[in-house]
């Protein structure tokens, strides 16, 4: 097992932040991590797993050893007739994976089209887009405990998903490392299958009527998501940013009916998981509080979608954070909202 010493994360995170990570390894297998486990340096070290660093903000070096995921493999199973199980390697890009069940034309994922980053974190935060989280499509994974090197399965209800949220970001955080992850799409070779697309969400349909597409086919709607994202977010390899920095908030009616007085536009939507509860872009929050296109020294909010925050090109994740502050005091000075961070803040 090689284990290199100050390694510049610079190539290992979207922000595009040249961190120094005092160790690095690189694992591509369930037994190259445990041989891994057996130096000392990972004894004796704060350890964190990355994949495509698309969700992490470093706001300073890190002390101790980074551990790159890059566990490759695709394998399926017949689960019915309408049915097909999907086992990935959690070192696989997920774009990459949503292309091949397009490919063999599975359904499911297709929505969920273009989002950076590797199968592992994926059911890290339920990764969510476009009305379809990976838990509507999840059947089980496969994670080794960080600490006595055992591999598990966890099932939906072990996962704990919620709103860009699951139990490997909470209680379990840098407790397990995922090594696979198995999901249930809906064979749409088979013409007996009934199987609904889910286009409503933002732009979909009119995207697909400019494309004059009908909308019958996953590749379309995958087509149609990848045509709205590439216009909308910046790309990290042009632009460094990790997405949405902020997590929508959620309020209760009371405080919503409040707000909706005093600010008519507002847009709002329920929160599926609690119906008591409101759901408001934090974009459109940061925007009326003035950040939308802002710069400020190497960062800003993005132009095109004010929850972006960016680094024009020499940004130090500290910068990045100190933004991240201002724009959350913002916010709650003006709409009494807290805003909390989605990104994983190191
Ligand atoms: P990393 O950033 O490497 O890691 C994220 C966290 O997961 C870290 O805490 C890390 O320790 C942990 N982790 C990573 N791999 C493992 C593993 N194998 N086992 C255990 N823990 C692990 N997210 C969405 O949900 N929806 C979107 O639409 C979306 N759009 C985005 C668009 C852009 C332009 C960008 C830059 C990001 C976007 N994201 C989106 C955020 C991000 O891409 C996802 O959260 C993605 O799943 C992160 O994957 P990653 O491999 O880069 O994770
Ligand atoms: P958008 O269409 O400008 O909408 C802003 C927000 O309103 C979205 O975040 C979305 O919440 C919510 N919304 C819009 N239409 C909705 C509907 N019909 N029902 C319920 N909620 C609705 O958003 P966008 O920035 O272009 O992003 C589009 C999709 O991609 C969203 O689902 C977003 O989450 C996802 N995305 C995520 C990231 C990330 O890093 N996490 C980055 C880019 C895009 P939800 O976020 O709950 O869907």
């Amino acid at each position: 097992m090689i284990i290199s010493r100050n390694i510049s994360l610079f190539p290992y995170n979207t922000f595009g932040l040249d961190v120094l990570a005092d160790f690095f390894a690189e694992v591509d297998s369930v037994d190259s991590f445990r041989a891994l486990m057996l130096d000392s340096v990972y004894e004796t070290n704060e350890r964190l797993v990355i994949g495509g660093g698309s969700n992490i903000l470093f706001t300073k070096d890190f002390k101790g050893l980074i551990i790159k995921n890059n566990i490759q493999g695709i394998e399926e199973k017949k689960l019915s007739e309408t049915e097909v199980l999907v086992k990935a390697g959690s070192g696989l890009p997920w774009h990459s994976l949503v292309i091949w069940s397009i490919a063999q034309n599975y359904g499911g994922i297709e929505n969920l089209s273009l989002i950076p980053g590797l199968v592992g974190a994926a059911p890290m935060q339920n990764i969510g887009a476009y009305g379809v989280e990976i838990k509507d499509v999840f059947h089980e994974l496969e994670a080794i405990d960080m600490q006595s090197g055992e591999l598990a399965k966890f099932q939906i209800q072990d996962c704990e998903f919620g709103y860009r949220e699951s139990v490997f970001k909470n209680k379990f955080k840098n407790k397990y490392f995922i090594v696979s992850v198995t999901l249930r799409l809906a064979n749409l070779q088979q013409p007996s299958t009934i199987y609904k697309m889910k286009t409503a969400y933002g732009d979909i349909q009119h995207t697909l009527a400019e494309m004059q597409a009908d909308g019958t086919s996953i590749k379309q709607v995958s087509d149609a998501v990848i045509k709205i994202r590439q216009l909308k977010l910046p790309d990290p390899k042009e632009l460094g940013n990790a997405g949405s920095f902020f997590k929508n908030p959620t309020i209760n009616s009371a405080q919503f009916e409040k707000l909706i007085a005093q600010y008519p536009l507002m847009p709002n939507y329920p929160n599926v998981s609690n119906k008591e509860e409101i759901k408001i872009p934090a974009g459109w929050l940061i925007e009326q509080c003035g950040w939308k296109g802002k710069v400020v020294g190497n960062t800003g909010s993005h132009l095109k979608q004010a929850l972006v925050l960016v680094n024009y090109g020499k940004a130090s994740g500290s910068e990045v954070w100190q933004l991240a502050l201002a724009i959350k005091k913002s916010v709650l000075e003006k709409f009494g909202i807290e805003i909390t961070p989605e990104v994983n803040i190191y």
